[in-house]
């Protein structure tokens, strides 16, 4: 009897799954559009995130993509989620592929969301920031790096026009689950914050899931975050690390999908354990199963309208005045001398040392069901954590990397701890000093403003 009765709810769970509801009623309230193109550099070229490297890359071990996923609502507002397989996304490169997309394809900037997954196995991308501190390099190389940043501007806006021209009526959905190979790294030691696995430490291993899905009912793409450096190891191959391998065991398990990772405020999280390419296997395989576990539950179904706002503010930075610059000129650290070099270059153009940054953040509010916040730079953790808690009113997922990575961006904890992510990392970059107290307040309060206006809009 209770064979029977399990195979009768057997047949009835795959009725369920065979049998689509009837839509031929159901209003078009999304449409939807993918496009995915490579962006792997076909000749060698300087390799991006660390400073040790010596030589330029040699060889492939997988491709490097970006994607472009296309959402407009009834209304017709559009915003594009473009995800990338390089370390960062310069100011200037945004600035120029929202000039184009805003002439060519009516998108506004606004709704533009170009976020990077942050793998140290792809090229150097044209960073005046951080290219003149971290890397001395040759003219060749240099060419390279200017030849490659116009082809990936240009690809770039090829494949926003591309998922622009594929939208299709969709539907969309959002679920969660968790995954836990990101570990927090800075362990405190009586010496400071060292960069090493730190158990104890905040983490949020929590696997935000969109799902499109085509009005048929199957699945068009999938974007997903988890919040972790995407840094298993530094290999000399072009590589897109764990969140590269995520993305092809989810395409592979649905063929015809797109499936787009999207780096949330990994900052402060490492993916343990690492250092071999296996691992980076491995921790994609664990991230497409927990991809895959959030798809099983019914998923909340998620409502437009669709509004979108992206703003920089100006974050400052510890004023520094030109003498101080000169007396730092005299330092034995190699990047600092760089750095202070760089400083110096921009002080005889502008006439005054740079007291700000202008630091994007952007919200994508879906209907009262998901809003999606970006935030430029390498976010620490605590954002993560604060803005889920504060904002409330429905999920809300936080993506880092966004739009501009200038720097490593710290919560006024992690400021006043100090630390790589506090202030020592600043040292590669042309940037004065680390960011004046109050950093986390300023972005909050702003993120938090354009949240409520866009609510109450
Ligand atoms: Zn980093």
């Amino acid at each position: 009897m209770i064979r029977v009765w399990q195979m009768t709810s057997v047949v009835a769970i795959c009725l369920i799954g065979l049998v689509l509801p009837s839509r031929a009623d159901e209003a078009v309230e999304w449409k939807a559009g993918v496009a995915t193109v490579i962006v792997t550099p076909s000749q060698p070229m300087w390799m991006a995130g660390y400073a040790s490297r010596t030589k330029p890359s040699d060889g492939v071990l997988s491709e490097l993509h970006a994607k472009a996923l296309a959402i407009q609502d009834s209304a017709g507002t559009r915003a594009v989620i473009v995800t990338t397989d390089l370390i960062s996304i310069p100011r200037v490169l945004r600035e120029q592929v929202v000039a184009a997309v805003e002439k060519q394809f009516k998108l506004s900037g606004n709704g533009l969301l170009l976020n990077c997954s942050h793998t140290h196995c792809s090229p150097v991308v044209k960073d005046d920031l951080e290219l003149s501190v971290m890397y001395r390099l040759e003219p060749e190389q240099r060419k390279r790096i200017e030849t490659y940043f116009v082809e990936l501007r240009d690809k770039l806006i090829g494949v926003i026009g591309a998922a622009i021209e594929d939208l299709q009526p969709a539907r969309l959905s959002y679920s969660h689950s968790r995954c836990g190979f990101a570990m927090n790294r800075r362990l405190p030691t009586k010496d400071g914050f060292q960069n090493s696995p730190y158990p104890d430490g905040p983490v949020d291993q929590d696997v935000p899931v969109l799902r499109v899905e085509t009005f048929e009912g199957k699945l068009k793409a999938v974007a997903f975050g988890y919040a972790c450096h995407n840094t298993t190891t530094g290999l000399q191959q072009f590589n897109a690390d764990y969140a590269g391998y995520a993305q092809t065991e989810i395409e592979k398990a649905h063929p015809g999908t797109t499936a787009l990772f999207v780096m949330g405020c990994g900052g402060d999280q490492n993916p343990y354990p690492r250092g071999q390419i296996e691992w980076a296997q491995t921790h994609g395989k664990s991230l497409a199963t927990a991809v895959e576990a959030a798809l099983l539950p019914q998923a909340k179904v998620v409502h437009g309208p669709l509004k979108v706002d992206f703003k920089e503010i100006d974050l400052p930075f510890e004023p520094v005045t030109k003498d101080e610059l000169l007396s730092r000129r005299e330092s034995k650290d190699i990047y600092e001398q760089r750095r202070v070099e760089a400083l110096l270059a921009d002080v005889a153009k502008t006439g005054k040392v740079r007291s700000s940054y202008p630091y994007p953040v952007q919200v994508l509010q879906f209907g009262s069901d998901l809003t999606l916040v970006t935030m430029g730079g390498e976010v620490v953790i605590d954002y993560s954590l604060r803005l889920k808690k504060e904002l409330g009113k429905g999920p809300v997922w936080v993506a880092g990397y966004s739009n501009d990575v200038m720097a490593y961006i710290p919560s006024e904890r992690v400021l006043a701890e100090g630390g790589y992510e506090g202030t020592g990392a600043m040292r590669y970059t042309s940037l004065p000093s680390a960011w004046q107290q109050g950093v986390e307040e300023r972005i909050v309060t702003a993120i938090r403003e354009m949240t409520e206006r866009l609510r109450s809009k």
